[in-house]
């Protein structure tokens, strides 16, 4: 669950973030959607705790973190996908993240499935596709098997076949009870991805709503 109360973020004068306020529940995917310069990314870091409110605060399964201190099995974060630049196999990667956090061998081969790179596991990280890679970004924030995952921007560049795969996991950990909450500056990802939306601008709500209501009323 992730409650944001009258969240504010202000860069000198800039105001970035400007008393927002929303919740995102267990069991459903909601999309947190907005255009470049919304206040999405600075919104996410706060949530992490990598970022301090100005004013406000935002909880995260009932509980304010600070300085990236959330626990893998509370949250599992992919930060803006970028390209992997290593030798090693997916593996290896997510053999080398897993021991950083304490997790065991079973779970590094228990997401490798969940995600479906079973038959690139052993091939080079760095060589991947964009889509393999997201499927890699999405296998380390599931290392810990976390109640609440927050996804930015994970579909981003994919074909519509790539989308819909992401779709199906995402949909199948909320229904498993997590909390899941992705961004996206497209309307046309979020229709194929998530149920309930969280819509910003300038740093501002526009709307709570669902997925289904937006079609309705288009
Ligand atoms: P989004 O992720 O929706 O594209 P951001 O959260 O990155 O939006 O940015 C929201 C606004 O805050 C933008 O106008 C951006 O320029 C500004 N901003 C973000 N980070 C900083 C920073 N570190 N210093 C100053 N302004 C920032
Ligand atoms: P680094 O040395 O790069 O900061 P960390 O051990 O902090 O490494 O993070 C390793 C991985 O854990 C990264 O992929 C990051 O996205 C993820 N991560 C960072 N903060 C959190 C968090 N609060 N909860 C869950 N995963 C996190």
């Amino acid at each position: 669950m992730i409650e944001a109360r009258g969240l504010e973020k202000r860069y000198g004068d800039k105001v970035a973030v400007h008393d927002l306020s929303f919740t995102a529940r267990p069991g459903v995917v909601t999309g947190f959607l907005g255009p470049n310069g919304a206040g999405k990314s600075t919104t996410m870091r706060m949530i992490l705790g990598l970022d301090r409110p100005t004013r406000g605060e935002v909880l995260v399964n009932g509980r304010r973190y600070r300085d990236a201190a959330a626990p893998m099995h509370e949250v599992g974060v992919m930060l803006e996908a970028r390209a992997i630049h290593t030798g090693r196999s997916a593996a290896k990667h997510l053999l080398a993240l897993a021991r950083t956090h304490g997790i065991g061998r079973r779970r590094v081969d228990e997401v490798i499935d969940l995600v479906g790179l079973r038959e690139v596991a052993r091939k080079r990280a760095g060589g991947f596709s964009l889509g393999m890679g997201q499927r890699l970004g999405i296998a380390s924030a599931l290392l810990g098997d976390p109640a609440t995952l927050i996804l930015d921007e994970p579909v981003n560049g994919l074909d519509p076949d790539g989308i819909r795969w992401i779709r199906d996991l995402l949909r199948d950990l909320a229904a498993q009870g997590r909390t899941v909450f992705l961004s996206s500056h497209l309307m046309s990802e979020m229709a194929m991805t998530a149920t309930h939306l969280v819509v910003v601008g300038r740093g501002r709500l526009i709307t709570e709503t669902t997925v289904a209501e937006v079609i309705a009323s288009a």
